[in-house]
């Protein structure tokens, strides 16, 4: 696997690489890897000549200095996994090659996807986002860039910001990948303890039953239902709450010819898990 550590390196190669006619993949990461990510590049690998993955933890995405601090950083162990499927290129930006000229955000116009769930609850997570996104889209210049659905609102926010930016760089989302009791892979899990982990999968169960309850029910009423589950369970809601795919804007009802998918974040403990359903 070919190492980058710096911008101008990496864009020299991937040049050299689509004047040859190669098409190029891109999964940025914040690292501590598992399946979920892997099933991000082996898609990519699957749709390109050449893969890159990245792994940089973005400092503007957290408003939470202790989470920042705390995410894990395991990056043997991920080389030793990006090689095991035989990834190509692994970059591994520096704080100055993405930020030359400080670690502040852009702002960006999403048009209200930043404004409801993550958004709502992480102060300016998703211009940190954008800012980030936004500067290795233009480093890696990759034909596809590949997201996971686990991060559902982020993808759609990606969406807009290479509609914002004008890149031609089509945007795949990737299906959850999850652990076999349902429980969203997520590098946090690694810091759940033995009971939460145990308690943790009723995140998911509890979004099979709202997918289960929209066969007949109106949203209103599955709300309620799964948020008085949480208010007798290990785990503490932070939102529940249904949403249109496109927009995401919350509903109440179901309108004809539309998608809809549940959402939650909850805590186990201190710490923090999501996971999106789609119910119809
Ligand atoms: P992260 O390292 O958490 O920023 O995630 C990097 C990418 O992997 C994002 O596009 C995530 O949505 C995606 N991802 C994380 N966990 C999963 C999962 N369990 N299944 C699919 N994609 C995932």
């Amino acid at each position: 696997m070919k190492l980058f550590h710096t911008a101008t390196e990496l864009t020299t190669w991937v040049k050299a690489k689509k004047k040859k006619g190669l098409s190029i993949g891109f999964c940025p990461t914040m690292g501590a890897l598992h399946q979920g990510h892997l099933s991000l590049i082996q898609q990519s690998q699957k749709e390109n000549d050449l893969s890159i993955c990245s792994i940089f933890v973005n400092p503007t995405q957290f408003d939470n200095p202790t989470d920042l601090e705390k995410y894990p950083n395991t990056l043997d162990q991920d080389i030793t996994l990006l090689e095991s499927i035989n990834c190509d290129t692994l970059y591994l930006p520096t704080v100055l090659d993405l930020y030359p000229g400080g670690t502040h955000s852009s702002t960006f116009d999403f048009n209200g996807l930043d404004q409801v769930m993550e958004g709502a609850f992480r102060d300016n997570h998703f211009n940190g986002v954008g800012t980030v996104v936004n500067r290795l889209f233009r480093i890696s210049q990759p034909n596809k860039a590949y997201f996971g659905e686990k991060d559902f609102q982020q993808l759609q926010i990606i969406r807009k910001l290479v509609d914002l930016e004008s890149l031609p760089i089509e945007i795949i989302g990737v299906a959850i990948h999850r652990e076999a009791d349902g429980l969203a892979m997520s590098s946090r899990n690694l810091r759940l303890s033995k009971a939460q982990r145990n308690a943790a999968p009723f995140i998911y169960k509890s979004l099979k039953k709202a997918k289960e309850m929209a066969q007949e029910l109106d949203f209103e009423t599955i709300k309620k239902s799964i948020k008085k589950d949480f208010s007798n369970s290990e785990l503490k809601l932070e939102y529940f709450t249904i949403c249109e795919e496109h927009r995401l804007i919350e509903s109440k009802q179901r309108e004809e010819g539309k998608k809809y998918r549940a959402f939650i974040a909850a805590y186990a403990g201190k710490i923090r898990l999501i996971d999106n359903l789609q119910i119809h």
